[in-house]
């Protein structure tokens, strides 16, 4: 299967054929829905088929399998096999995804200590940090911060690489609850050039400057020193 989210996050719509759709979902030859993982929500959008025009309200994929599932609650089995479906994402929400996960890049560079969690919905984001005993987190040092980043434009780039390559830059992988399949053969690396690179499996806007301005919604104490801190488009 092919997994246009990863190198065009900004396609909307794709032609493509039914591989099989039955109780568990529908499973394609080729999609643009992200699949719920990384702290980011599933895609939702529609598939149509002439003027059949099936809701998809979640994307998973099959921990086993590994392929992507599209959930289609209301309607099992309207497609078979070789149908040649159009596939329409829900942009606003997806854009909105992007632009928030962009921000929890730059979050954690604002903030260059272990992250230990993190999530995001159409309004907000947060990171938990593993803070150091002592050390403060200042509100609105980090919302300056973090908006002058963004204000900055920088561009964001894809970088296509490899377990083998990755495993001999430990020091990039900042999400310690997240280790990124290093056995896979490419994995992609997220870079804004000076300001951060990390491996990610998610969409992410082309420039910081497209995100817009955020405010840092609240510095939460989530255990001793488990410091969470929740991010809002403004
Ligand atoms: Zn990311």
């Amino acid at each position: 299967m092919q997994e246009q989210f990863y190198r065009n996050p900004y396609q909307r719509t794709l032609t493509t054929r039914v591989v099989r759709h039955d109780e568990h979902g529908l499973v394609l030859e080729d999609t643009l829905f992200y699949p719920l993982g990384g702290g980011q929500p599933g895609d939702t959008g529609s598939a149509i088929l002439g003027d059949v025009s099936v809701r998809i309200g979640d994307t998973r994929r099959d921990r086993e399998s590994r392929e992507i599932l599209h959930l289609t609650p209301d309607t099992h089995h309207v497609f078979a096999a070789g149908d040649e479906v159009t596939l329409e994402l829900d942009w606003e929400r997806r854009h909105r995804h992007m632009r928030i996960h962009t921000c929890l890049h730059l979050l954690s560079v604002v903030i260059p200590i272990g992250v230990t969690g993190g999530n995001l919905t159409e309004e907000s984001g947060r990171l938990d940090f593993n803070l150091p005993e002592g050390m403060e987190l200042d509100k609105a040092s980090i919302e300056t911060e973090l908006n002058a980043l963004i204000a900055a434009d920088h561009p964001v780039e894809i970088i296509m690489t490899s377990g083998e390559a990755l495993k001999a830059q430990p020091e990039l992988i900042k999400t310690m609850s997240v280790t990124p399949p290093l056995e896979l053969p490419e994995i992609r690396l997220i870079n804004i050039p000076g300001v951060d690179l990390q491996p990610c499996g998610g969409t992410h806007v082309a420039r910081t400057g497209e995100i817009g301005p955020v405010v840092v919604k609240k510095l939460e104490n989530k255990g001793a020193r488990n410091k969470r801190v929740v991010i809002a488009l403004a």
